[in-house]
């Protein structure tokens, strides 16, 4: 049994207010470690410039989101910035058995139903050191339109409030920094004592 549970991979909670940066975290991780995967989650949102489906979503049309929920294929699912998004159950599942760690870039609904289900999730909230860097991050990022960024800068207050809720925190300033930090918070999950070995 004590086998088992430590060659689990760990499922990790990536939230963070849009802009961040938690994609550009969970890539360089994955980028740099064979043992962690990207979770591609399912959205109804259009696709910004250059996303792919398949790797940066499954872009999914409302009706076919909403017959994914009844027929439970999602692990949490949440309704974001006015867009449906979830979490594929069944990668999730096989990948943690596979012993590989799972990284969910979600938002903190999706994060705190992620952790009710599976209690030894690793939940870490990125910020950047200030809200005028984060409004400046998601201009720069040019992917947005100015409704679009206004919008996600006040749900990046509402999303704060639920910083409680995670354990880890993460300012993001330098990127090489907090991709360090997150890795090094990644890798201690391995020594953690497991509360349930059979999710
Ligand atoms: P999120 O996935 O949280 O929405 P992104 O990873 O897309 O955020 O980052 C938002 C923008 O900020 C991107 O243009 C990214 O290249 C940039 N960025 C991320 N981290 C840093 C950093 N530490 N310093 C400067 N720019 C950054
Ligand atoms: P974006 O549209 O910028 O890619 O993502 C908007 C928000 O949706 C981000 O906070 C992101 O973390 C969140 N998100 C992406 N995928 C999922 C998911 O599967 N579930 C939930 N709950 N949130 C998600």
């Amino acid at each position: 049994m004590l086998k088992k549970m430590s060659k689990k991979g760990s499922i990790i909670v990536i939230s963070a207010p849009s802009g961040a940066g938690k994609s550009s975290i969970c890539d360089a991780l994955v980028r740099s470690d064979s043992g962690m995967v990207n979770s591609v989650s399912c959205t109804t949102r259009e696709p910004r410039n250059g996303e792919k489906n398949g790797t940066d979503y499954f872009f999914t049309a409302e009706k076919v989101f909403k017959s994914m929920i009844k027929g439970k294929k999602f692990a949490e699912w949440a309704k974001v910035h006015g867009n449906y998004y979830g979490t594929p159950k069944s990668f999730l599942e096989k990948t943690v058995k596979a012993g590989k760690n799972i990284l969910l870039d979600i938002d903190v609904q999706g994060g705190i139903n992620i952790k009710k289900q599976y209690p030894d999730a690793c939940m870490i909230f990125i910020m950047t050191p200030d809200f005028k860097t984060l409004k400046e991050r998601l201009i720069a990022r040019n992917k947005d339109s100015r409704q679009t960024i206004k919008i996600r800068l006040e749900n990046a207050k509402k999303e704060l409030e639920f910083l409680g809720k995670y354990e880890y925190l993460v300012i993001n300033d330098k990127l090489p920094e907090a991709v360090d930090a997150v890795r090094t918070i990644i890798k201690s999950q391995k020594y953690k004592i497991k509360k349930t070995i059979n999710n």
